[in-house]
């Protein structure tokens, strides 16, 4: 068995690490992390983890479960090349990797407004670990001085994060540029219900809601244009959805549809490369919906997609398809899909 190098240590990949580890195979494996931590869980980033400064990261193995493994990590230390002829990988660090088969887990990035500077000192996205600890020390200030948070999206994130904000006692606005709140994800009727709820929690909810001419100051927002009417923004988080981690993928002339197109095996177009999780886009497949390709993103599909990755790797059909599983905690309500 070839070396494997797998690339993103979110819930695919680690997961990818642990069925690895559980088919016993021969091949050194290589997990390689953009982030300085070993993989944790990334739902509580934007529930129990803001509660409570002293809320710890959730890590999914420790480092001696890696070490007995004998499973490299490489943390810190983005992939920024993949050379397909040579087949090996290049880090930030300037290490090179080469590979047998390699894994691309990269997840995805967090969708930014076009209008909106990047930097601002009061505008914070929810990613990773970074941003949640950035985040959770914004609210924490926003509790002492009284001043609302303003969330942009009504979008599963944004609503969890609103909720969240809201048990903490903190005045809480969602912006929603659609008709209703979850527009892309739920039916019109559990919308309905979920607005309902918010709504009764006391978060302000406007929906129809077109925001443009940012006014800002000394790297802050300060406000903005809502349906023609200036408001003011003490604190900001965007919620507006996230976009396939494919940079990687394109330089090295993958096949990408709004992700990294791959096969039933997770093989992309380049047999040795494949994806799975967030950044990956089943193509039409049987079963998928109206057998057009099909990107989820989901705790659950990432771990099918690691199962099935590993499968091809040890030389086995893939596990049977299941029923893809979502669920979403705001505040006291629960929604499971
Ligand atoms: P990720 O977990 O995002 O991991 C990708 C990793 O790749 C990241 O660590 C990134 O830094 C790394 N990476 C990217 N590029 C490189 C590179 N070049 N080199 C090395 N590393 C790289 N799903 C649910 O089912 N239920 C929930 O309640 C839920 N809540 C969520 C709450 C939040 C705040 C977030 C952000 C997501 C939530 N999700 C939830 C979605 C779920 O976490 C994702 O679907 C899941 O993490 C996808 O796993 P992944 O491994 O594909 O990507």
């Amino acid at each position: 068995m070839n070396d494997i190098v797998i690339v993103g240590g979110g819930h695919a990949g680690a997961q990818l690490c642990a069925q690895l580890a559980t088919e016993g195979l021969g091949a050194q494996v290589r997990l390689v992390c953009a982030e300085p931590q070993l993989p944790y869980q990334r739902p509580p980033l934007s529930k129990q983890f803001l509660k409570s400064q002293a809320e710890p990261l959730q890590t999914q193995r420790d480092a001696a479960w890696f070490a007995a493994q004998s499973i490299q990590t490489h943390l810190g230390d983005p992939v920024e090349r993949i050379d397909r002829e040579l087949c090996c990988v290049t880090l930030a660090s300037g290490m090179v990797l080469p590979y047998g088969h390699l894994v691309l887990a990269t997840g995805t990035r967090t969708r930014r407004l076009a209008w909106l500077a990047p930097a601002l000192q009061n505008v914070t996205v929810l990613r990773d670990a970074a941003d949640a600890s950035n985040l959770r020390d914004r609210l924490h200030q926003l509790l002492t001085t009284g001043k609302p948070l303003t969330v942009l999206g009504g979008g599963f994130i944004g609503l969890e994060v609103a909720a969240t904000a809201r048990l903490l006692g903190l005045q809480v606005r969602i912006i929603e540029a659609g008709p209703r709140l979850l527009s892309r994800s739920v039916s019109p009727h559990l919308a309905e219900f979920v607005l309902a709820h918010h709504r009764a929690s006391g978060i302000e909810v406007h929906l129809n809601a077109s925001v443009s001419s940012p006014e800002i100051s000394n790297d802050h927002l300060v406000g903005w244009q809502r349906n023609g009417q200036f408001e003011t923004i003490d604190e900001l988080l965007i919620g507006i959805g996230g976009m396939p981690e494919t940079g990687l993928a394109e330089m090295a002339g993958l096949g990408i549809d709004d992700g990294i197109l791959v096969d039933r095996q997770m093989r992309s177009s380049d047999p040795k490369i494949l994806a799975i999780g967030d950044c990956a886009r089943l193509n039409a497949l049987p079963g998928t919906v109206k057998g057009r390709p099909l990107r989820l993103e989901s705790v659950q599909n990432a771990v099918d997609q690691a199962k099935a990755a590993a499968a091809f790797l040890v030389g086995r059909e893939p596990p049977d398809k299941t029923v893809p599983v979502f669920w979403s905690e705001q505040g006291s309500l629960r929604i499971q899909m």
